[in-house]
């Protein structure tokens, strides 16, 4: 089934355990810090569920899902995956990373290749494919936190000054586990159904205890999580923060105060070899990846498309200099968008019969993510000047008697009134000024790791064959002057 987002908003309203300035949230969908990004969520989930937006498809087992949760067997549905995906990340301008569609796009990866879990030991395939079921057929909400907290990074998992300060296994049970510990960072956790917990940084060995693949329950009993300011809460009104009020999907570092998982909740234990297989041998890293790069493409286009309006109003955009910057930002979207439609037009039938989007394309993107944005956020930026400083506080200043005519009279562009003019560089201000757009700037950079780490991905799957080919076919096309060889 797909769900509405009325049935999505019901299933927040549990005792979990999330905290905000000091206090223990009672209810998410309504609390100022979660309530902007739940109705938002809520808003994604009525569009999937909307029939005219061809977002469900059949699955396998005869269930109708959302194509979230698709498994893509062919190019064709790759694209029919982006298309679906799109429709969300439109929604909400590239704005939330964590959508339900981010993880799920990890789960249907594991459930096409229960076998790399199987090597652990039978059962854990299944456990898998039992998860990947429920959450697909009740359109549940997964996120995650793969990434151990940030204290010494010089150190192993079982290195550091406490044995549980990464999430490790405190006592193994007959009927399950008791882990204990933290993990980071939590994005938009605090407002989903299920967390996956594993650890994507490389283990060690002696890190056993630390090499983990399992779910739980948000409400979970001894599962907490720290969230950080929230944008929303501080955001007066969406005209004012149109971003910063919607779509601060929010992140938290998460605690295990000893939690109970049982073992049908387990899918890796105690492995470091299937800790990284599940994401490198499984197609999960490459669909988890093109679906944020669904995300982000259309996130760029939405950027330069606020340049060219804020050029336009200015009466700047007819200078060749900026139609130069214009430019520039065109050909960063326009490569972005061209890899992604590489990636799925040559993309590669793996031995379970799934269409891998093709990494050379996929991670060539990747490896530049960090300096893309941040050239993207800088031209908007240079484009801007201090007119998204000349803003009134609030939208107040154009109600109150004392203000406005100053408003009217002053905040304007040719043929454009001080609404929407407000209206337009306040929305700007959001994406390169606000509180909100300096955690994108963050999250742009860092969710799929260190710059150092993304350009490893890109390293290792560009492929160099052809190319060190290319440059040997090239010097064996020449060589010395035979004269010179006889004196060699
Ligand atoms: C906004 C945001 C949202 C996120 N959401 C999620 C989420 O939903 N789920 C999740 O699991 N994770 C999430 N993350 C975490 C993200 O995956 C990590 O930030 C990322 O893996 C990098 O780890 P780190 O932040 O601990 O940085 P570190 O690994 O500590 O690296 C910080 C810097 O230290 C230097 N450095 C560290 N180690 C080395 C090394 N070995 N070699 C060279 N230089 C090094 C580099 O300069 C590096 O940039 C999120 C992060 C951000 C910022």
């Amino acid at each position: 089934m797909v769900r509405t987002g009325k049935e999505y908003l019901q299933t927040l309203k549990d005792d979990r355990a999330i905290y905000i300035n000091g206090e223990r949230v009672q209810d998410v969908t309504t609390h100022p810090a979660f309530t902007g990004i739940t109705h938002t969520i809520a808003g994604l989930y009525d569009l999937a569920w909307d029939e005219s937006q061809n977002m469900t498809y059949k699955t396998e087992d005869g269930t109708l899902a959302n194509k979230i949760y698709m498994i893509p067997r062919s190019r064709e549905e790759l694209e029919e995956r982006r298309l679906a995906i799109s429709k969300w990340s439109e929604a909400t301008c590239g704005f939330v990373g964590r959508s339900p569609d981010h993880v799920a796009s990890f789960l249907a990866a594991f459930a096409s290749s229960p076998e790399v879990f199987d090597r652990g030991g039978e059962g854990y395939g299944n456990n898998v494919l039992n998860f990947y079921k429920h959450v697909r057929d009740q359109d549940l909400y997964v996120t995650y936190v793969i990434i151990p907290p940030q204290i010494d990074r010089s150190k192993a998992a079982h290195e550091q000054e406490d044995k549980f300060l990464p999430v490790g296994v405190y006592e193994e049970r007959e009927d399950g586990i008791i882990v204990r510990g933290s993990q980071m960072l939590g994005t938009a956790s605090a407002v989903s159904d299920y967390l996956f917990v594993s650890c994507l940084t490389p283990l060690r060995p002696g890190d056993e205890d630390y090499a983990l693949s399992f779910v739980l329950p948000i409400h979970a009993k001894g599962l907490k999580f720290y969230a950080r300011p929230g944008y929303a809460e501080k955001s007066p009104s969406t005209f004012d923060y149109p971003l910063s009020s919607r779509f601060d999907e929010s992140d938290s570092l998460v605690v295990f105060d000893d939690v109970f998982i049982p073992w049908q909740d387990i899918f890796v234990y105690k492995n470091i070899d299937i800790v990284r297989a599940q994401f490198h041998e499984t197609p999960a890293h490459v669909l988890g990846n093109n679906q944020a790069q669904i995300r982000f493409s259309n996130k760029l286009k939405f950027l330069i498309g606020a340049a060219r309006k804020v050029a336009a109003m200015n009466g700047i955009d007819k200078i060749p200099s900026v139609q130069e910057k214009l430019g520039e930002l065109a050909s960063i979207a326009a490569s972005v968008e061209g890899n992604l439609l590489a990636s799925e037009y040559n993309c590669i039938i793996d031995k379970n019969g799934v269409a891998r989007p093709n990494p050379r394309f996929l991670y060539g993107v990747v490896g530049q993510q960090e300096t893309i944005y941040a050239s993207t956020i800088k031209i908007l930026r240079e484009l801007c000047g201090g007119g998204v400083l000349q803003l009134p506080s609030s939208y107040k200043e154009l109600i109150n008697p004392e203000t406005k005519d100053d408003m009217y009279q002053y905040i304007r562009s040719t043929g454009v009134g001080a609404e929407e003019k407000i209206k337009l560089f306040k929305l700007v201000w959001d994406i390169i000024g606000s509180e909100f757009g300096g955690r994108h700037q963050q999250y742009e950079m860092f969710y799929n790791g260190a710059p150092f780490v993304t350009k490893g991905f890109s390293f290792r799957n560009y492929g160099y064959d052809e190319p060190v080919q290319m440059v040997d076919k090239f010097l064996g096309s020449y060589s010395l002057p035979t004269q010179v060889k006889e004196l060699i």
